[in-house]
């Protein structure tokens, strides 16, 4: 068998989205479970749409999800470089001029005008789909002659076989056919010299052996134009796989303008989400291990990538399936780690000026088995940087007849404490239920709405303990 070639073709207009990600990902693990290459290859000819530092971006979060390329325009093996398709212009003259030669494309001299005349002409007489007239198809020598002499800019169309079949066996939607009856003469090289996607990519993926493309569906619709160029300069064609959209709750396709979903890789790092937690979350987008599975490492799901297991029905984003599973990879996190993830939400929020990074990690270390993401601690932690107030929830504790004589049996015991740490207070805690009689909700949510102002929060002990004990006897003195 071939060694496997794959890739992933972004165009440089923005930030990592998850749609493209997962694209990616599963290049890759396809790629990496066959022991093949992955390349990544920027797709830019669409200069118009490129934006600064898009190339720069998409690395940047890959290289975040562990998602590393073999090749790219930073890291090029000479026998395919270069990888940016604006720095490979000669290359598809080359092969223009080759269909030029052949018949299988013409020089197409009519005006965007001209163009836009004859659709809205197509339109008006009923046509369900416009297409190019073929008037250049048709001109005569001297017709072309003089366009030449005139030196009329021109762009390149592609002559459409007028009845082939476009057969592929697509791998997760089976057998897939179109016609080219269907499909007017494309345009392969625009009047500015740039060639166009559809034949770019068929170039570049023949020269740079590339052995199979998973992509998405919206790219269905390009293959057979594709196909006919693999056709017609005699090149085996890649191995197709289209993966299925990707889904909201309510069943529709993922909008980069729904602002209800974060979908880019950028938001999700700075939210305080997991490389590992997405990589894991986006496997399972369009992509199951046949069995209660879930939680893969980076080599586990490199093991067991099985690209015969890709769904063909549309995968639905699960908000709350990836808050869980960010959170399975927080709670496992070692303590070095947790706080680097953490702690720096902890200081852009609050003034921790006169804390210690011992009282910090204690605070945020009481949270790491719930944390869902980084940025959830600055809500969490919030009563231990404000003044106390009362909770609202927490008042028909803080109110109750009993808080009132829990509060002076914790105050005495509480003063009484010589070392302040946490097996003292919970030691404090249990005199008071002895002195008082007062056990369970009334003792515990009474002190706790005394000494924090909350009807909830971490284990008791420690929030007192974090609280300190001056500001603790402050609160118990109301
Ligand atoms: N540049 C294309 C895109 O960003 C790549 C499509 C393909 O993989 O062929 O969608």
């Amino acid at each position: 068998m071939k060694r496997v070639r794959v890739r992933y073709a972004p165009s440089p207009t923005g930030h990592l989205h998850i749609g493209n990600a997962r694209t990616a990902l599963f290049n890759y693990l396809f790629a990496k479970h066959h022991g093949g290459d992955f390349i990544l290859r920027i797709e830019d000819t669409d200069i118009e749409r490129n934006v600064e530092g898009g190339e720069e971006s998409q690395l940047e979060y890959l290289e975040w999800l562990n998602i590393m390329p073999d090749e790219a325009p930073h890291l090029p093996n000479p026998k395919y470089a270069p990888y940016r398709q604006m720095e490979r212009l000669d290359i598809y003259n080359v092969y223009v001029e080759e269909l030029l030669e052949a018949k299988h494309a013409y020089k197409c001299y009519c005006t965007s005008e001209e163009l836009e005349a004859d659709y809205e002409a197509q339109k008006a007489a009923g046509h369900p789909s416009t297409r190019y007239s073929r008037k250049c198809l048709h001109l005569s020598a001297d017709e072309i002659a003089a366009n030449e002499a005139a030196e009329k800019p021109f762009m390149v169309r592609l002559r459409v076989p007028d009845a082939e079949t476009y057969t592929f066996k697509d791998m997760i939607r089976g057998e897939v056919t179109f016609e080219s009856k269907d499909i007017g003469d494309w345009v392969i090289r625009k009047t500015n010299g740039i060639p166009t996607y559809n034949f770019a990519v068929v170039i570049d993926d023949h020269l740079m052996d590339i052995t199979h493309v998973f992509r998405g569906e919206e790219h269905l619709s390009n293959t057979p134009r594709q196909m006919m160029v693999f056709r017609m300069l005699d090149w085996e064609t890649p191995t197709f796989g289209h993966m299925t959209l990707i889904v909201n709750s309510e069943g529709k396709k993922l909008s980069k303008r729904d602002n209800s979903i974060m979908q880019f890789m950028s938001q999700y790092r700075e939210a305080g989400f997991l490389p590992d937690a997405m990589v894991n979350f986006m496997s399972l987008l369009g992509w199951s291990p046949g069995n209660e599975e879930e939680i893969f490492s980076h080599d586990r799901l490199i093991e067991i990538f099985d690209e015969n297991r890709l769904s063909k029905s549309p995968s639905m984003f699960d908000k709350d399936k990836l808050m869980w599973m960010n959170n399975r990879y927080i709670q496992v996190l070692s303590p070095e780690d947790y706080q680097a993830l953490v702690v720096p939400f902890v200081k852009a929020k609050y003034d921790t000026s006169n804390k210690t990074d011992e009282w910090i990690n204690l605070l945020i270390g009481l949270y790491q088995s719930q944390l869902q993401y980084g940025e959830e601690i600055v809500e969490l932690v919030k009563p231990f940087f404000e003044d106390f107030t009362v909770l609202e929830s927490a008042k028909e504790f803080y109110e109750a007849e009993t808080t009132e004589t829990v509060r002076l049996a914790l105050l005495n015991e509480i003063n009484a404490i010589e070392e302040w740490d946490a097996v003292n207070i919970k030691a404090a805690i249990k005199n008071v239920q002895k002195e008082t009689g007062i056990k369970g909700k009334p003792l515990f949510m009474g002190a706790r709405t005394l000494t924090t102002g909350s009807d909830h929060g971490p284990d008791l002990a420690n929030a007192i303990l974090l609280v300190g004990k001056d500001e603790i006897i402050n609160r118990l003195n109301r």
